[in-house]
């Protein structure tokens, strides 16, 4: 039996059927305004060891939650031309002047994708469900995906989905607010995606959207969104998980049974390797690594199991964990409980300065060049094994790419040129298509009945 979704807002869990991948894929929220989890976790097949990238562990996972709605034939191609770029498992080694040692410490690089990060993942494999599933059901009016964006989210997004059958992309970006790279990768032109730079902030686009989703004139277009509460990100973003195991037994010093460190913000990326633990996955402990935004860090060190009120968000140098409310934290305490996520997840949160400083250190120890999402992680590993002695090795998860942020990086390491991507150089000259539009719903009507 293949998984329903359930709502975490639903009373009793068990009594509900709960609704198909397929639905709870197409609508985003349940109902009642909970996010969907599923009602059961299948465990990992036997021969999850066996596989030689991340595709194939999609092509042995997936399987088990889907067969029941997608073709297995179908699946094992969708996940192949979805997850068609390394994740290589990196091992650090060296002592930094500080006097700290990386050795035990490997990197999931996360960061090939075409946008380089690690959204890439969940954005491609979803855009692929969501078009199957629209041509399943011979829906003859494309699906508008609406997307705010301040920035990583919306080039993953609008490059996962660009040229899929039955999807068309709205991408809202504050004008003038997103970095130089971020603006390079949102404008490019691409089939079926339509880019506007809105006059005014990213609580602007944010509301406009909500607005469109809500405005009678807009009926008859049919909506979607594609943020991380998206069922449709979380299932890819268990992949990952296995194959940095499969890769780590093969790796010098190789381990069976590891910690992953993940640099959060949603706490998206941590619940996919959270399900991939419940499938069972021998992850001895989560590290979650956050910036300043320390909601989730400070709920686990208290011993409460209401939390108190969320935070407003803080700006930082690691921007795309800038959240003050992780809207995943509903739904990893409907997986694990109080007690367990507190069991299973360790917490920190790393200031900009400390992330900054960890970023240079760890270059100078290792050679590795960090993006600042990456160094918030490193810093959360090296303050665990300081605080509990625990010398088990530890993944960290990469999200995105140096060339992303040469800004940061060359505020930590001045003597360094700025890091680059071919990805990104290759946009220099690629033609664009974006369009100014005003912060008002009447302008965004307008725009997408056009
Ligand atoms: C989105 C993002 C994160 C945070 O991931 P969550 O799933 O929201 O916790 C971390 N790093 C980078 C580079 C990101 O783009």
């Amino acid at each position: 039996m293949t998984p329903r979704y359930v709502s975490t807002r639903a009373a009793h869990a068990h009594e509900h059927t709960g609704v198909s991948f397929a639905e709870a894929l197409q609508t985003g929220l349940a109902p009642d305004g909970g996010l969907f989890v599923p009602d059961s976790v299948p465990a990992l097949p036997s021969d999850w060891r066996d596989a030689d990238s991340v595709a194939d562990v999609g092509r042995r996972v997936l399987p088990r939650w889907l067969s029941a709605e997608v073709e297995p034939d179908t699946l094992a191609a969708l996940v192949t031309d979805a997850l068609s770029f390394p994740i290589p498992l990196v091992p650090l080694a060296g002592m930094g002047p500080d006097g700290v040692r990386y050795d035990g410490i490997y990197v999931l690089e996360l960061i090939h994708g075409p946008t380089l990060s690690f959204k890439d993942v969940g954005a491609r494999t979803m855009a692929r469900l969501l078009a199957y599933f629209r041509q399943e059901m011979e829906a003859t009016d494309d699906l508008t995906i609406l997307v705010a964006t301040s920035g990583d989210t919306g080039s993953a997004v609008a490059d996962g989905f660009a040229g899929r059958p039955g999807l068309r992309v709205v991408l809202l970006y504050p004008e003038g607010q997103v970095s130089p790279v971020q603006q390079r990768q949102l404008d490019v032109q691409r089939p079926g995606v339509q880019t506007f730079a809105v006059r005014g902030t990213f609580d602007d686009c944010q509301r406009l959207v909500k607005a469109a989703f809500a405005d009678p004139a807009l009926a008859e277009v049919p909506l979607s969104s594609a943020n991380s509460i998206n069922i449709g990100r979380l299932l890819p973003q268990m992949l990952y998980y296995p194959w940095a195991f499969v890769q780590g037994k093969g790796a010098q010093g190789g381990f069976d049974a590891a910690n992953v460190c993940v640099p959060s913000g949603n706490l998206g990326n941590l619940t996919g390797g959270v399900l991939s633990s419940l499938a069972g996955l021998p992850v001895r402990r989560f590290l979650a690594a956050h910036n300043a935004n320390g909601f989730f860090p400070n709920y686990l060190a208290d011993d409460r199991d209401e939390p108190g009120s969320f935070p407003p968000s803080v700006r930082t140098p690691s921007n795309a964990m800038d959240v003050g409310a992780p809207s995943n934290f509903e739904r990893l305490r409907m997986l694990l409980g109080a007690e367990g996520l507190r069991e299973c997840v360790w917490g920190t949160s790393v200031g900009d300065e400390v992330t900054l400083d960890r970023l240079r250190h760890a270059y100078e120890a290792t050679g590795y060049l960090a993006c600042p999402h990456t160094s918030v992680g490193l810093e959360a590993v090296l303050r665990y094994r300081a605080e509990t002695g625990d010398t088990t090795p530890t993944v960290v998860l990469a999200t995105a790419h140096p060339a992303k942020f040469p800004e940061v990086v060359q505020q930590a390491l001045p003597s360094l040129p700025a890091p680059t991507a071919p990805a990104l150089e290759a946009l220099r000259d690629a033609p664009k298509a974006v369009q100014p539009l005003d912060a008002t719903s009447a302008a965004l009507r307008a725009a997408l009945l056009a």
